[in-house]
């Protein structure tokens, strides 16, 4: 015997039928013998629709509003799967973040797990009973208010659950059957992973890759979580295993590139004829990060005449428009000649453990994508991954480019 948590996302419960399935998906947990927790995301698109609500009523919404009613979508869905698995005479009930408690920090909108008390729910395997609980939620304990944990939280919910229960393992149900050498939507040749190491899931989740959110892969490596992600639209009676998430140690066969991610979620600005002195990145940055906007790639052109220099620098489109109007303001202080900004890019990135020990992994791609015409506006790279950033049209044609050069496509 065993404990599970079993998370099933937003399409995995997209209407009745769905939920009805996923009720057959835990029914043969239970008949296995196992104690399940499970955790649903709300119905897909409903999250959408509910954030839409939030800022027709104001632009400028107070987020424990908004927190209030986003929880809502998974409040449904966790009733309604309760409702589902009694109809087919398994023992269930509903838990909202707040009843566990999935105790949370007060940054409404992301907030992050602080603790769970698992014993209500292992009570409740005492009993033989299913806990049906709504992802992506919890409580600010002080204030005693709603929180969720950010778009994508409930993979977080289910991982966090998973230790603190101690679960032997946490399955992430999902619309794909796994995690694939990039997105099987963009790219059709992407391939299967047996397995990912934890270092390169993080890498590729924050660079673009939403199958799983980015602090639930935290959670799993930190808590030595056995995590997989598999697919909700097997057969409940023959279901795959899907991709395990796992320590690099236990991956045999090591590729020099694992996987490609891109993000839309980017934006350029550049300064034009900065102060080639000291003290200008710093005028520029700080206030940057002060409001809490977070600086991606950053180059700096070296001057040809030691007085003025060109600044290039990315932050997530969201934010676009504030560091606009705060680099703006700034302009006496930093002293520059013209400000240009641009929405339509993407950043495009691969990701592998096998980077750290091979050269000139990223300067193939660079030759790789010239050959296809695709100016590069902007280059990092870290220890397991490298980034490009380049016009937003030419996404698929460069995704597929390197996919191919790094002999990822389906044999
Ligand atoms: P859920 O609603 O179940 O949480 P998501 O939409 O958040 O599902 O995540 C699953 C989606 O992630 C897939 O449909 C797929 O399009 C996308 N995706 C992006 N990159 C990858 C990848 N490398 N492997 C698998 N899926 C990916
Ligand atoms: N429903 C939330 C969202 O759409 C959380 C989740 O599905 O993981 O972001
Ligand atoms: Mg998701």
């Amino acid at each position: 015997m065993a404990r599970l948590v079993m998370k099933f996302g937003g399409t995995s419960v997209a209407n009745l039928d769905r939920i009805r399935n996923v009720a057959q998906h835990v029914k043969r947990e239970v008949e296995a013998g196992h104690d399940v927790a499970v955790v649903v995301s709300a119905m897909s698109g409903k999250t959408n629709e509910l954030v839409a609500w939030c800022t027709d009523a104001s632009k400028l919404y107070d987020k424990r509003e908004y927190d209030a009613v986003v929880a809502s979508g998974e409040q449904v869905t966790s009733g309604l799967l309760a409702i589902a698995l009694q109809e087919i005479g398994i023992s269930a009930r509903s838990w909202q973040g707040w009843q566990i408690p999935i105790r949370t920090s007060d940054a409404h909108g992301s907030a992050r797990i602080e603790s769970i008390d698992g014993s209500s729910l292992v009570n409740g395997f005492n009993r033989k009973e299913v806990a049906v609980i709504a992802g992506f939620q919890g409580i600010h304990a002080e204030s005693g208010r709603l929180t969720t944990l950010g778009r994508g939280g409930s993979d977080t919910s289910a991982v966090a659950i998973a230790a603190a229960i101690e679960a032997d393992r946490c399955d992430i149900y999902t619309d794909v059957d796994g995690v694939y050498t990039t997105d099987p939507r963009i790219v059709p040749k992407a391939r299967r992973l047996d397995r990912v190491a934890f270092e390169e899931m993080l890498e590729m989740a924050s660079l673009g890759a939403k199958v799983l959110q980015v602090r639930s892969v935290e959670v799993a490596m930190v808590h030595k979580v056995k995590t997989f992600v598999r697919s909700s639209f097997d057969d409940p009676a023959n279901p795959q295993p899907g991709t395990l998430i796992c320590d690099e140690e236990d991956i045999v066969e090591q590729q020099v590139v694992t996987g490609i991610a891109f993000s839309k979620d980017e934006a350029q600005l550049t300064l034009r004829s900065v102060a080639d002195k000291p003290g200008v990145a710093a005028a520029i940055f700080v206030p940057l990060a002060d409001a809490n906007i977070n600086v991606d790639m950053i180059i700096q052109v070296v001057s040809n005449d030691k007085k003025s220099t060109d600044i290039t620098f990315t932050v997530p489109a969201a934010d676009f428009e504030r560091a606009k109007v705060i680099i703006e303001g700034l302009r006496g202080d930093i002293g520059y000649e013209s400000l240009q900004g641009a929405t339509d890019v993407v950043k495009i990135s691969a990701i592998g453990i096998g980077m750290r020990s091979h050269a000139g992994v990223a300067a193939r791609a660079f030759k790789a994508l010239a050959d296809k015409g695709v100016n590069i506006r902007a280059i990092t790279t870290s220890e397991i991954k490298f980034s490009v950033l380049i016009d937003a049209e030419y996404t698929e044609l460069a995704v597929r480019t390197l996919h191919t050069l790094y002999g990822l496509d389906k044999p």
